[in-house]
């Protein structure tokens, strides 16, 4: 049965709501009339009127409406975090299913909710969201959203998303166009599926809706912002699951020289803007050099999703190595573990930082033995992982004073689904791995203490110094120790 309204967790002393009765343990039902649906949906209603009427069910069963002049503000409410919707879908490539047995429950989620999407950048395919969601995004205002399209080709994307009912994604995304809501999006490439004429269909029916366009039948409505590429993520546990290639250095590099072109060509008739992204997994799968600034949006659209992170980290390093604060990494003997892909970007730029600094950091690519070869990325490293690869390094090279680890490496705690919450400030990162595996515990194991990264090499030296200031951090919000920008991921994004 659906859910009836929302549950009242607290309630702020002092506030509207407490004033007018409303009491921690009620049910808010009502506002003006409308059924509540979730936070967002709260303060949607609240910023309608001045005044708002209060539907509350106590829970001894009696109702009561509370009148509030708010005057378009909050009345001081937290309410129950929102259940998480998901998917509908079954893609061929859904990283879910190819996940090793046996992580906790929640890594197995198939989420995808537009809520999430507005609120944290992650990408939906749109199949939980009905005519009625798609008004309800266009009514409240919740753009931009992140629409996974990966074919605009009906028949091709039924059998990318293995279900037979979500072929038109462009009737949706329109529907979202015309209430005035823009849309990033992004193609998860597979070779053979939908690459060649159905890449070409897909990148030019979405650059025909482009945002901000002054003529034709999308001026003056919701456009497209962006549209990246991804090159398709395979594990090693693809039991059961449809045969697809994987992207090789030889595809990845084809790509490039073939896409990469296009993506200027497209920023150049955007008004210079790059619409067009290329994510940074194509470059470090064909090991060629990430392209300058220029390539990428101003606003590094799509950073989460992966594109521009290398560049954005090169641009920071160089301006860090400028700076004077640099000349306080001098001295320090340091393990930087990160994922195969990026590894001999970040062993570049760290030998710089050494031959300016005086430093001695050294790189090790982390193999993922949890999730397969295949899987390159800093991300999805297993605690376990880690451990191997510093116990590998020291063999061979000697022992440092610290090991650093990804932050991305990290879960994000952040509410019942051990994921996701919509209360951003409740947001929490604590130090345990993938596999459960804690900071506290990898640091015991090796002897030394291990440092989340950060983003860069200014972060990584204030981590490295809070660190030595704090004596463990198991069960304490890292945010607190460390830079919250460099903590926060929402889970799924990808990191080198
Ligand atoms: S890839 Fe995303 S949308 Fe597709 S089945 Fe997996 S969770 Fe669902």
């Amino acid at each position: 049965m659906a859910q009836r309204g929302v549950k009242v967790i607290s309630v702020v002393p002092g506030g509207l709501a407490e004033g007018a009765g409303i009491r921690p343990g009620d049910t808010l039902l009502e506002i003006n009339g409308e059924k509540v649906l979730d936070q967002l949906n709260y303060q949607f209603l609240l910023s309608q009127e001045d005044e708002s009427a209060l539907r509350i069910l106590r829970a001894d069963g009696t109702e009561f409406t509370a009148l509030v002049e708010n005057g378009g503000d909050g009345v001081g409410l937290d309410l129950a975090a929102d259940e998480v919707k998901v998917c509908k879908q079954n893609c061929v490539f859904c990283f879910v299913h190819q996940m090793p047995k046996g992580y906790r429950k929640s890594l197995y989620l198939k989420d995808e909710d537009i809520r999430l999407s507005f609120l944290y950048g992650h990408f939906s395919t749109l199949s939980s969201s009905d005519g009625a969601e798609l008004d309800r995004i266009v009514r409240e205002r919740l753009s931009p959203i992140h629409v996974s399209v990966h074919a605009t080709d009906p028949e091709v994307r039924v059998r990318l998303v293995g279900n037979p009912k979500e072929g038109h994604i462009l009737r949706k995304i329109d529907h979202l166009l015309e209430g005035g809501i823009d849309v990033h999006t992004q193609v998860v490439l597979v070779p053979g599926l939908n690459d060649g004429w159905v890449w070409q269909k897909t990148l030019d029916e979405l650059w025909a809706r482009r945002a901000f366009q002054t003529e034709g039948p999308w001026a003056g409505k919701g456009g497209v912002l962006s549209l990246s590429c991804v090159p398709v993520g395979l594990t090693a546990h693809r039991e059961g699951l449809p045969d697809i290639p994987d992207v090789d250095p030889a595809y990845a590099k084809a790509w490039v020289a073939a896409w990469t072109p296009e993506v200027r060509r497209r920023a150049e008739a955007n008004e210079g803007e790059p619409w067009l992204l290329l994510a940074d997994e194509w470059f470090t799968r064909a090991a060629v050099e990430v392209p300058g600034r220029d390539f990428y949006s101003q606003s590094w659209a799509q950073l989460e999703n992966g594109v521009g992170m290398v560049r954005r980290f090169l641009e920071q390093t160089r301006r860090f190595l400028a700076t004077p604060k640099a000349a306080r990494f001098q001295g320090r003997n340091i393990l930087l573990l990160t994922g195969a892909s990026f590894a001999p970007i970040l062993a570049r730029e760290a030998a710089r930082l050494n031959r300016k600094t005086g430093a001695r950091l050294r790189v090790a690519g982390a193999q993922n033995f949890s999730f397969g070869d295949t899987v390159t990325v800093a991300g999805l490293l297993c605690g376990s992982d880690l451990k191997y690869a510093a116990h590998a390094d020291r063999e061979e090279h000697g022992p440092v004073d610290a090991v650093v680890v990804p932050s991305a490496t990290l879960r994000t705690h952040t509410g019942p689904t051990d994921q996701y919450t919509l209360h951003g400030q409740s947001a929490k990162a604590e130090g345990t791995f993938l596999d459960d595996m804690t900071l506290d515990q990898l640091a015991a194991d090796l002897g030394v203490p291990v440092i989340p990264g950060g983003e860069n090499f200014s972060q990584l030296l204030d981590h490295l110094e809070a660190a030595e200031r704090a004596t463990g951090f198991t069960g304490k919000d890292l945010t607190r120790v460390f830079h919250a920008s460099g903590l926060n991921l929402p889970q799924g994004a990808y990191n080198p």
